[in-house]
């Protein structure tokens, strides 16, 4: 029997529809999930693994159910490299910030609310609202993908949306959203509801302006989402997550399954701060590394747009997908996010990005 998802008792909104799905494929160089190319030094590995073997010997039992070590690392390394002070209590985690996002939609969201995002922006943002039955409002942005204030203002009064997201260094664009238009963002949001902002600062390590946690001071309804996926090199670990007033994690907590973070999780995260300094190493590199890609294929003739995370968007193409699979068939997978006529590419090793800029070259030669 030949029995899909629309042949079960699938909620409404879910059929038809796909999983997220960046294609792990195959391929010499993979330049196409804004993964930090480097693998953990070894002397990590060896903590790790350390780390584990302890915690090993107590997985009869359920973990710290309020992670509260891991806690107050997070909230030290904040603290340390923000110049703001923050405390455990204003720090949540989970697994990946995208486990930290859907506490919050669980929360904050939910069947008869909202949430808003200025796209093209991180797609799991309207998926997670979907996936918790919040409703989704797409937001406007400029034609060079900087957030139009005036219009996302006019939106946020016509909507009144519960949640609103604010992505910055925005993923695919790179885009930055300054302070000011963060907080304009905010009374916008205050006054037409009130609301929480949610500001994704998943590669906020890779940008030129500073972080905007300070901003949590005095304003109970922000909240900044964080990971350890990109910076910190450790995507495979699933560690995110958030500062915020300490009523924001009381209200998380409402929804978090118990035991979340497994104590494995906990250990390896535990670890792999230990040695922050040696992991966020390769950010300086990674940031010229992304400057050089954004000369390099403006001096090819494409089109790019300034970035402050760990990619770059570049184009135009007229058949954008084309473009994907040409570069695709010279052994460099990129991104298509569904941004007409525009693809994103992770910085990789200089290695990799040479490969990447010799591709598009090519590719570029073959169309002229
Ligand atoms: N926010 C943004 C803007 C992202 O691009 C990503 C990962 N692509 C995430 C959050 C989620 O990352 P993770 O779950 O690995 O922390």
């Amino acid at each position: 029997m030949n029995i899909g998802i629309d042949d079960l008792p699938v909620r409404d909104e879910l059929r038809g529809k796909s999983p997220y799905g960046a294609p792990q494929l195959d391929v010499p160089v993979r330049l196409n999930t804004n993964e930090n190319p480097y693998p953990l030094p070894d002397a990590l590995v060896e903590r790790i693994a350390e780390r584990v073997r302890e915690a090993a010997r107590h997985l009869n039992r359920y973990p710290d159910r309020d992670a509260v070590e891991l806690r107050t690392r997070l909230a030290k390394y904040l603290t340390d490299t923000t110049g703001h002070t923050v405390g455990p209590a204003e720090v949540w985690a989970a697994n990946g910030s995208n486990e930290v996002l859907q506490q919050l939609l669980q929360a904050f969201g939910g069947p008869g609310r909202t949430a808003i995002g200025f796209e093209p922006s991180y797609s799991m943002h309207a998926l997670i609202a979907r996936g918790t039955g919040t409703g989704w409002i797409s937001g406007p942005r400029n034609e060079d993908f900087t957030v139009d204030l005036a219009a996302a203002e006019k939106a946020i009064a016509e909507h009144r949306p519960d949640v609103v997201f604010i992505t910055t260094p925005n993923n695919p664009t790179g885009t930055a959203v300054p302070a000011e238009t963060v907080l304009a963002l905010y009374e916008a949001a205050q006054a037409a509801k009130p609301s929480m902002v949610v500001v994704d600062e998943a590669y906020v390590e890779f940008s030129h302006s500073a972080s905007l946690l300070p901003l949590i001071e005095g304003r109970p309804n922000l909240v900044v989402s964080r990971t350890m996926s990109k910076a910190f090199g450790a995507a495979g670990l699933r560690l995110g997550y958030l500062a915020a007033h300490p009523a924001v994690v009381d209200a998380v907590q409402l929804v978090r399954l118990p035991y979340h973070l497994s104590a494995v999780t906990q250990a390896t995260a535990l670890a792999a701060l230990e040695h922050t300094g040696t992991l966020l190493k390769y950010v300086e590199q990674l940031k010229s590394e992304r400057d050089r890609l954004v000369s390099e294929l403006l001096a090819a003739g494409y089109e790019v747009t300034a970035s402050d995370a760990n990619f770059v968007q570049f184009g135009r193409f007229d058949d954008a997908h084309a473009v994907w699979r040409q570069i695709l068939d010279r052994g460099v997978l990129v991104r298509d996010n569904g941004v007409p006529g525009r693809l994103r590419v992770t910085a990789g090793t200089p290695e990799e990005n040479d490969a990447f800029l010799d591709a598009v070259r090519e590719v570029k030669k073959e169309q002229s």
